[in-house]
């Protein structure tokens, strides 16, 4: 069992108390679709573990940032056409992050002009 908080939209849908849209999932990441897409292409790349974001990060998760990364790849290596995508992270209530459970936006099938 992965460290949970029973008030995070995440780990509920994480722990399937909610329904969503799985994507990939393996012992430590779960990827889903957002449910307001932005682009064509728009998961959300969720470590199972509640971290709350980058600033909450410690040498020991360095595995599943790894891990997650791999992730990344792999889905850039299964998108139809190039393999460009974007990578963004909400990183802090100010910045526009509203889950406080750590979550890799993986937009792509749009240039979104950053
Ligand atoms: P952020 O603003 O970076 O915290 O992003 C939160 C994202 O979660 C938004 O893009 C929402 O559309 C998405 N989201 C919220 N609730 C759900 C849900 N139940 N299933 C899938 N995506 C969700
Ligand atoms: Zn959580």
């Amino acid at each position: 069992m992965h460290k949970s908080n029973d008030d995070c939209i995440f780990c509920k849908i994480i722990n399937k108390q909610i329904p969503s849209d799985v994507i990939y999932e393996d012992d430590d990441v779960l990827v889903i679709k957002d449910i307001n897409p932005k682009a064509p292409v728009h998961y959300l790349i969720i470590p199972k573990e509640h971290i709350i974001n980058i600033n909450d990060l410690k040498e020991s998760h360095a595995p599943v940032v790894w891990k997650m990364m791999k992730v990344v790849q792999k889905l850039a290596s299964e998108l139809k056409g190039a393999p460009s995508f974007n990578l963004v992270i909400n990183n802090g209530k100010e910045a526009g992050q509203l889950v406080s459970h750590m979550h890799w936006h993986f937009l792509a099938g749009k240039n979104l002009g950053f």
